[in-house]
């Protein structure tokens, strides 16, 4: 294990491999080697401490994927400051709940993002800011918050914009930057990110130095990084799929951090692969099915990658050949993990043959262990269901603010309960089954949604099915699929039962069957199965 902060370290790798591309942020047009990146990360930290961020401040930023988002994700990280990750497509209820509930004294937030005018609605949540000077906000709405610093190069009244900000460095010196940083422990909070929102309300984890440093490290050790590599991130930076295994990741191996866009284009994926050669890429699976059937796909040369992640969900083993062999990523691996554990705690190897990677998470990341529980706690015999658990240097700190959840989370003896039901198999490899909240229990059976949807996706004229279940007088619960057809591909819900009957148990077959074009998503592109079950319940009156 690395003990280092995450400052210490990205001082140490930018000296040793200054001159190495440390970020090409494409959408922006910059280029910067480490070195560049280092005066960049200085300069900010400095101007942060000149604007008054103490050690322990929350610093808020709302932002799709940028180079500013990286500078502050490495500046915050120097003077000690928590980084507090918010998702750039939350509006003013979500951003204002996410500011009062992890207490943010400043705000870094996005010009405009998906045609939003982020300016404009901090105006609205915040009326006070337009009559106050930059870095003196007053305002009942958001007690703790002292100033907006907005990506925007024309402020507008109230804000500072990222220059101005940048230009009180002058005021702040090198020593005391040093100083600073040498106050830090690596166990010292430095990032609240919040869960994604699948299960329920998102909740923050708080994460250290040494939580999500370490993780970056393995990530991208087991893909065999180099300083040599050249990762592309589609994936968004305020999640810790882009900032961890990806930002950090790269930063601890002298490796290239490559975005394609603010958000997530399959285009734009594409370009930036190719133009930069790059050598690895990461997604969800939903993200490389967009790239593998974009219409642009066979325009460009992809024989650069190497390698890359695909995690967060499920892969249908159909994705996984075409990853391995459309997209040359022969060493793909897949990964598992969530927020509160930095997230990875289990990952397939780059030699692990295609079974494993497509049935399987692979296995416990270095200095991690798991165990696999039944309902009293007690381990099960391998090949058995039940909740996974994780234990070692990646289990978050706890949740901000919210003792509770963190107990009912974390146990006594420092596992993490994830929520997940999984198996493991005699070398160890371990299968994700459900959520444990997913699981259907009908007429005292229990079903596990995705055995439904593996089926279903068999259907030549399927593209995606998600399975649920809703209350049920007579079973307790019965089983509901969202069907989304393939494009010009027609089916009727009795010929998908007739398709079922007799291939699967007839508790399995869903009793409601609904057409539909997409799922509720988060923005990760997760599927919302809370509310599937929410929209079927409405829709059943
Ligand atoms: P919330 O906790 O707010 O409901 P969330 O659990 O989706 O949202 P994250 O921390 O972003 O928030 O995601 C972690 C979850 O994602 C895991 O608990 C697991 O259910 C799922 N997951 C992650 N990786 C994989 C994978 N490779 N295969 C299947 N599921 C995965
Ligand atoms: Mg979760």
């Amino acid at each position: 294990l690395i003990g280092e902060t995450i400052g210490d370290l990205f001082d140490r790798i930018a000296s040793e491999y200054a001159t190495n591309d440390a970020l090409v942020s494409m959408h922006q047009g910059i280029r910067w080697s480490y070195r560049e990146l280092q005066q960049q990360v200085e300069r900010c930290a400095r101007a942060l401490m000149a604007i008054g961020v103490e050690k322990g401040d929350r610093v808020g930023i709302w932002s799709p994927n940028n180079a500013q988002w990286c500078v502050t994700q490495f500046a915050t990280a120097k003077i000690g400051a928590v980084l507090v990750n918010i998702n750039p497509a939350y509006r003013l209820h979500e951003l204002e709940y996410a500011l009062n509930q992890s207490e943010c004294r400043f705000l870094i937030a996005a010009d405009q993002f998906k045609s939003s005018d982020y300016t404009a609605m901090l105006n609205k949540l915040v009326p006070e800011l337009a009559q106050s000077a930059p870095g003196k906000l007053i305002t009942p709405a958001l007690p703790h918050l002292n100033g907006v610093i907005t990506l925007s190069d024309t402020p507008a009244a109230g804000f500072m914009s990222w220059q101005q900000m940048l230009d009180q460095a002058d005021n702040s010196s090198v020593d005391a930057l040093q100083e600073r940083q040498s106050e830090l422990q690596f166990d010292d909070p430095i990032n609240i990110q919040y869960t994604s929102g699948t299960t329920g309300f998102p909740k923050g984890a708080t994460l250290s130095h040494h939580n999500i440093l370490n993780n970056g490290f393995f990530v991208t050790e087991s893909q065999r990084f180099t300083d040599q590599d050249r990762l592309v991130i589609p994936v968004p930076l305020y999640h810790c799929f882009g900032m961890v295994m990806g930002n950090l990741g790269c930063v601890s191996h002298g490796a290239t951090m490559i975005y394609p866009s603010e958000a997530f284009e399959p285009d734009s994926v594409l370009k930036a692969v190719a133009e930069e050669r790059a050598t690895a890429l990461y997604g969800v699976p939903t993200m490389f099915i967009a790239v593998l059937e974009h219409p642009t796909f066979a325009d460009y040369n992809l024989d650069s990658l190497r390698t890359g992640v695909m995690a967060g969900a499920t892969c249908p083993v159909e994705v996984m050949k075409q990853v391995i062999e459309q997209l040359h990523m022969k060493e793909v691996q897949i990964a598992y993990g969530m927020t509160e554990t930095s997230p990875v705690s289990t990952q397939t190897g780059a030699e692990d043959p295609i079974d494993k990677r497509v049935s399987t998470v692979g296995r416990t990341q270095p200095h991690l262990e798991s165990k696999i529980i039944d309902s009293l706690g007690k381990i099960v015999p391998r090949g058995e269901i039940g909740e996974l658990c994780t234990r070692g240097y990646s289990v978050m700190l706890g949740y901000w603010n919210n003792e509770e959840a963190t107990l009912n989370a974390i146990d006594s003896a420092g596992w993490m309960h994830t929520g997940d039901l999984a198996t493991m198999d005699d070398e160890g490899y371990i299968s994700i089954i459900g959520r444990s909240k997913d699981m259907v229990i009908r007429g005292g059976e229990n079903i596990y949604p995705r055995e439904i949807e593996e089926f279903l996706y068999t259907h030549p004229a399927i593209s995606d099915a998600q399975v649920t279940g809703v209350p049920d007088k007579k079973f307790g619960e019965e089983l509901v699929a969202w069907i989304i057809l393939k494009p010009e591909a027609d089916l009727t819900e009795q010929e998908l039962r007739d398709y079922c009957k007799d291939k699967i148990s007839h508790f399995k077959v869903p009793r409601y069957i609904k057409f539909t074009d997409a799922f509720p998503m988060t923005v990760t592109g997760k599927i919302q199965k809370f509310k599937m079950r929410e929209i079927t319940i409405d829709e059943l009156g």
